[in-house]
C-alpha cells in the first residue's frame, strides 16, 4: 500500500438535511474551512467534495489531519482510511494489514456498507463482513463483539473506489462557519464566555469578539486572559477575522462606582449590552451574545436578565442559559479554553456587598446618570482592534 492510498473521509450531521443548493453552499464553505486549518497547522492534505461528504487527498499524516478536521464546526467524524479496489479479496486485504496493529484481545467488529446499484459488486455487504471478519481473526484471534465493540473496522465499499478505517475521531457537529451571520460575544476572559463563543461558531456564526476593559477594576491580567481565551478558539478558524474589540472602560465605570450603589452591576451589564450593540450596528452583526446562565450570579436571575437586556434592541442570545457550571467548565476544557480563564473576572471588584435580584427596570432606570450611556457609546467609539494571530 503507498502513501497516495491513504486519505482522511469527513462526515457531516446536520447540513445533509439541507436542500441540495443550500448543502452545495454549506460543503463549500466547510471545505475552504478545514482547508485553512491544515494550512494554518502546516499539515499537508488537499480537501475535495466528493458525494455527500468531503475528503482529504494528498496527505502524509492522516491522523493529524483527522484530529484537526475534527476540531471544525460541521464536521461530525473524520476517518484516516485506507482506499483500496472495491473488490472482495483487496478490502479483505486491507483489513488484514491493518489488523497488525489492533490492540491485544479488544473485541472488535465489521461495519460495512456496500453503496451503489445490486449489480456494481459480485459480492454483499455481508460477504464483506464474514470475509475481513474471518481475516482479523486470523491475524489477532480477538473476539467478534457487534454489539459493543472496542474496535470497528469501517468499510465502505463504492463502484469506483473501497474505503477501510479503524479510527474515528469525533468533531463537534453544528454547522460551517460563515453560514450563519455575524455576532458579537461579550468575551470577559471568565470560563463563561469563550464557551458561548465557541458554541455560536460551533452553530456556523461568525463571531466579533468584544472585551470592555474595566481599567483598574479589570486590569491587564484579565484582558491577557480575553485575548488568550480567544486565540485559543480561532485556531479552529484562522480564515475567519477573530480580533478583539478593546473597549476602554473605565470611564464608565468610574461613573457607575460614583452614582449607583445596589443596582451597579445590573447598570454595568447594560453599559455592556450597549457597547456591543454599537459594536454590532458597525460588523452588521444581528445578535449579542453573552456566557450568562441562569441564576449563576446576582445579576443573571430571569428576572435582572430581563431588565438589563431592555438596554438594547438587539437579540442578546445566552447559549449556556440552562447549563450546569460543571458542564460548561468541562466544554471549557474540552475546547482548551479553561486553563486561560480560571481567574476571577474583574467585574466582581464592581459588585456591591448586597446586589438587588428582583430588580425593576424603573428603579435600575432612576439610580442611572443621565450621561451614561453617552459615555458607553464613546467608550465603542473608542475601541481598538487587536490581533490574536499566532506569532
Ligand atoms: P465566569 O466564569 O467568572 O462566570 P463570565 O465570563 O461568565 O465568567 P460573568 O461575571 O458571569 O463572567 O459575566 C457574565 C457575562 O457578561 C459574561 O459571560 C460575558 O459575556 C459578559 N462580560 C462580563 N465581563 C465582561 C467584560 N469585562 N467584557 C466583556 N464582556 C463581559
Ligand atoms: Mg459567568
Amino acid at each position: 500500500m503507498n502513501e497516495s492510498a491513504h486519505v482522511v473521509l469527513v462526515g457531516y450531521g446536520e447540513m445533509g438535511t439541507k436542500s441540495s443548493s443550500v448543502r452545495a453552499k454549506m460543503e463549500v464553505r466547510l471545505r475552504e474551512n478545514l482547508q485553512a486549518v491544515l494550512d494554518d497547522r502546516s499539515l499537508s492534505g488537499r480537501v475535495e467534495r466528493e458525494w455527500s461528504r468531503l475528503l482529504v487527498r494528498d496527505t502524509d499524516d492522516p491522523e493529524a489531519v483527522a484530529a484537526a478536521c475534527a476540531e471544525v464546526p460541521g464536521v461530525v467524524w473524520a476517518r484516516p482510511s485506507v482506499v483500496c479496489d472495491p473488490t472482495l479479496d483487496e478490502i479483505v486485504a486491507v483489513c488484514r494489514d491493518l489488523a497488525a496493529d489492533h490492540p491485544a484481545d479488544a473485541s472488535f467488529a465489521i461495519d460495512e456498507d456496500r453503496v451503489g446499484p445490486k449489480d456494481a459488486h459480485d459480492f454483499s455487504g455481508r460477504d464483506i463482513a464474514r470475509e475481513a471478519g474471518s481475516a482479523v481473526v486470523e491475524v489477532t484471534g480477538a473476539p467478534v463483539d457487534l454489539d459493543d465493540p472496542e474496535v470497528t473496522y469501517r468499510v465502505e465499499c463504492r463502484e469506483d473506489a473501497a474505503y477501510v478505517s479503524v479510527r474515528r475521531f469525533d468533531g463537534p457537529g453544528g454547522l460551517p462557519l460563515g453560514t450563519q451571520g455575524k455576532a458579537v460575544v461579550l468575551i470577559s476572559g471568565g470560563i463563561d464566555s469563550p464557551v458561548a463563543a465557541w458554541e455560536m461558531m460551533r452553530r456556523g456564526c461568525e463571531i466579533v469578539p468584544v472585551y470592555v476593559d474595566l481599567g483598574d477594576y479589570g486590569g491587564a491580567d484579565h484582558r491577557a486572559r480575553a485575548l488568550e481565551t480567544v486565540r485559543t478558539i480561532a485556531r479552529r478558524a484562522p480564515n475567519f477575522d477573530l480580533r478583539v474589540h478593546v473597549v476602554p472602560g473605565d470611564d464608565v465605570v468610574q461613573r457607575l462606582m460614583d452614582t449607583i450603589e445596589d443596582t451597579r452591576m445590573l447598570s454595568l451589564r447594560r453599559v455592556m449590552l450597549s457597547i456591543a450593540a454599537t459594536v454590532a450596528e458597525d460588523e452588521h452583526a444581528h445578535s449579542i451574545v453573552t456566557g450568562e446562565s441562569l441564576g449563576q450570579k446576582s445579576s443573571q436571575t430571569g428576572e435582572n436578565i430581563a431588565v438589563t437586556e431592555a438596554a438594547v434592541d438587539y437579540p442578546v442570545h445566552r447559549p449556556l442559559f440552562t447549563r450546569d457550571k460543571t458542564d460548561i467548565v468541562t466544554e471549557a476544557r474540552e475546547i482548551g479554553t479553561y486553563d486561560d480563564s480560571t481567574l476571577p473576572v474583574g467585574c466582581e471588584r464592581v459588585a456591591p456587598s448586597f446586589p438587588e435580584t428582583n430588580a425593576s427596570l424603573s428603579a435600575v432606570q432612576a439610580a442611572e446618570p443621565d450621561d451614561l450611556f453617552e459615555l458607553a457609546a464613546e467608550a465603542a467609539r473608542n475601541r481598538r482592534l487587536v490581533s490574536v494571530s499566532q506569532d
